[in-house]
């Protein structure tokens, strides 16, 4: 594997050599979604990708809205995709556009085009542009429209715009080459009608650009230097270039735009695709597109990742052309590695079984002192209360445990975390077998967990107080696919986790916990990292969802 931070990924190569030779002042970057979803980890890449970028060379980066086709974009989206950028902690200033903004200026060029002869007005309807556009190998047939002149052209582009012809019935096409070996090259279209009501500019227009065209535009209009897209645009490079040179940008004042196309993220059996996360939601499989089992920005914040995180696991990835996916585990490894030291660790109890210390005396609580990190002294203490009546996880007790089971069963001695010594003398049980009540006898020499006499336990469990401890509920999450089927079935449906979900409701915590406001996150010694939830949480009953367990099989390569 590479050193990070020493090589430089391919894009910043480019940029190097490009400023180098002054092909261009300073780096004008942009991330430029199309407000039609929320936005997932893999658009996080690029937002990350493209600000650092900026950020490094010291030049501007840009967000910018793609909004040139009204079908599919809502507001609603425009807003929480607002949201997730700037929690992602990428700055963009003064620098927020919107495709839509550049309309009359789309207009104008496609203008410029017909005036040059190259574009004209075609009649063809969508499924015979299709038939004639050829194969792979066999070129396109040219369009009876290719021959109009530039004034004709000229009428029939302006009668589109005011309306005289209705949708799908006229395109404006690019007149390149239908027998181009690239089949984006063959004529494609640069402006449909479609009588739609726009989010930013209403029923001004009846017609709207086609993403090749506009793209190329909004880049040079705001300078960009450097536009990063994924690899599935890698075809459509010569028709980016195209229409940069046609409308004359090359070498204009402001620099070139460039296309440079990186591999797409993924994550091994993770689901992405809006389309599944829409039926997802629609079929209230998952609570929103925010559920924390999901991975949309909202999401992952939701329950409970850092933008740091974020930035570590993008950095951790790299940028490549090849596509590959990601293991999740690399995302859990990102936020426990950035939780660690900056979060205190408080004590829960997920499933409580009643402790007993017989020999301690009745009504005592003692305010026991507590660092809140261990690893990590600047967090300070706290004082959590310890009392005659406790809980601990009924995993921690067997009453015939194996061997190597070092935690409490009777006749064992072990340690309650930061409290005493204690030994169990037995247990009480229900009529079904289920123990009730554990027993247990405390050394009182044992105060802060360790015994005078340097006698050593191998167990140390952690324990809420009875008394003081409150109940809330806790979830946890595991995967929403079925690993081992993989993402898919044969039919394209997805393969279920009928147990991504657990809902804990009985659980006890320290009292300082109930005090937790949404999107705070804490560890819960030996269960994991775990994070007020941003909806469900009342004050004072929060409801806590697992970010992630200390657990990890997961390892940085070397
Ligand atoms: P999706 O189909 O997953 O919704 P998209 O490409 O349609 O993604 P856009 O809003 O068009 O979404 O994308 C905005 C930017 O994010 C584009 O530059 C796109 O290339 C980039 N992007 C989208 N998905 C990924 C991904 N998985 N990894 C890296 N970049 C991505
Ligand atoms: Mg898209």
């Amino acid at each position: 594997m590479e050193n990070e931070s020493v090589s430089r990924n391919f894009i910043e190569q480019i940029i190097e050599k490009d400023l180098a030779e002054g092909r261009c002042e300073a780096v004008k970057t942009r991330f430029p979604p199309e407000p039609n979803g929320y936005l997932h980890i893999g658009h996080a890449k690029s937002i990350l990708l493209n600000y650092g970028l900026a950020k490094k060379y010291g030049g501007e980066f840009h967000f910018r809205f793609d909004d040139t086709n009204p079908t599919k974009e809502k507001t609603e989206f425009v807003e929480s995709i607002k949201d997730d950028v700037r929690w992602l902690g990428a700055d963009w200033g003064d620098n927020l556009f919107y495709a839509s903004d550049y309309f009359d200026r789309m207009y104008e060029a496609a203008v410029t085009l017909i005036k040059k002869g190259k574009a004209y007005v075609s009649d063809l309807s969508a499924e015979e542009i299709r038939k004639y556009r050829g194969t792979l190998t066999e070129p396109g047939e040219k369009d009876p429209g290719a021959d109009r002149s530039v004034e004709e052209n000229l009428l029939l582009f302006a009668a589109m715009k005011n309306g005289e012809f209705e949708d799908g019935s006229k395109v404006l096409r690019a007149r390149i080459d239908m027998s181009s070996s690239n089949i984006n090259m063959r004529d494609p279209v640069l402006y449909r009608v479609a009588h739609l009501t726009h989010h930013n500019t209403g029923d001004k227009w009846c017609i709207y650009p086609m993403y090749d065209f506009a793209h190329p535009i909004e880049d040079a209009i705001e300078g960009i230097t450097h536009s990063i897209c994924t690899l599935e645009f890698e075809d459509h490079r010569p028709l980016y270039d195209w229409v940069v040179t046609e409308l004359g940008y090359r070498n204009s004042t402001e620099g070139t735009p460039k296309q440079i196309e990186f591999a797409k993220l993924y994550l091994t059996n993770v689901v992405t695709g809006k389309r599944y996360i829409k039926k997802l939601v629609e079929e209230k499989i998952v609570d929103g597109w925010d559920d924390p089992r999901l991975v949309s920005i909202a999401a992952l914040r939701r329950r409970g990742y850092t933008p740091e995180s974020i930035q570590n696991f993008v950095e951790l990835c790299g940028v490549s052309k090849a596509n590959s996916s990601v293991d999740y585990a690399m995302l859990e490894y990102c936020i426990r590695e950035d939780l660690k030291l900056k979060r205190k660790r408080m004590m829960a109890v997920l499933d409580p079984v009643r402790v007993v210390i017989d020999n301690y005396p009745a009504g005592q609580t003692e305010q026991l002192t507590v660092d809140n990190n261990l690893e990590n002294p600047e967090m300070g203490q706290r004082q959590v209360p310890f009392t005659r009546e406790l809980y601990i996880e009924r995993e921690d007790f067997m009453e015939e445990p194996p061997k190597k089971y070092f935690r409490m069963f009777p006749g064992n001695e072990v340690r309650l975390m930061n409290a005493y010594f204690v030994t169990c003398t037995g247990c009480e049980k229900d009529e079904n077998g289920k123990v009730t009540v554990i027993h247990c006898t405390y050394d009182p020499e044992s105060r802060g967990g360790n015994s005078p006499d340097g006698r050593k336990v191998k167990g140390t469990i952690h324990w809420v107080s009875a008394e003081h401890g409150k109940k809330v509920t806790v979830r946890l999450y595991e995967n929403l696919i079925n690993e081992e089927l993989g993402v898919y079935n044969e039919d394209g449906s997805l393969n279920l986790n009928p147990d991504s979900l657990t809902v804990l409701t009985d659980c006890v915590v320290e009292p300082e916990l109930l005090e937790a406001k949404a999107y705070e996150s804490f560890q819960f010694v030996r269960k994991g990292f775990f994070c007020a939830d941003c909806k469900d949480s009342m004050p004072g009953q929060p409801v806590f969802n697992r970010i992630v367990s200390m657990k990890s099989s997961f390892r940085l390569p070397v």
